[in-house]
């Protein structure tokens, strides 16, 4: 995973409204600017969000349904664990 993350356009995360300014792709090459359909996971709540897009370009996110969910965790167990990781850390600096 590369230090310096992809600026993308401002967006909300669709679960705690933490605006999203940058990316990296912890699965894929870890460079690549993300695709309409492509899995975020916030670094301040540790949900799961999906890339939305108009004319190929990304614009925002919006929360997966738990089909969903559960499809991205079965083919990648890690990013539950970091999804549990994010947080564990923020509760912990809530209390
Ligand atoms: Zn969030």
């Amino acid at each position: 995973m590369s230090d310096e993350a992809n600026v993308i356009p401002s967006m909300p995360c669709p679960h705690c409204g933490y605006v999203v300014t940058r990316s990296t792709l912890g699965i894929g090459d870890g460079e690549s600017p993300p695709n309409e359909g492509d899995i975020s996971l916030c670094i301040e709540c540790g949900d799961l969000s999906e890339f939305t897009a108009e004319n190929g370009t990304v614009t925002g996110l919006r929360k997966l349904n738990a089909y969903q969910i559960l499809r991205v965790l079965m083919a990648h167990p890690q990013v539950g664990n970091v999804s549990k990781e994010i947080k564990a850390g923020r509760s912990s600096r809530k209390t």
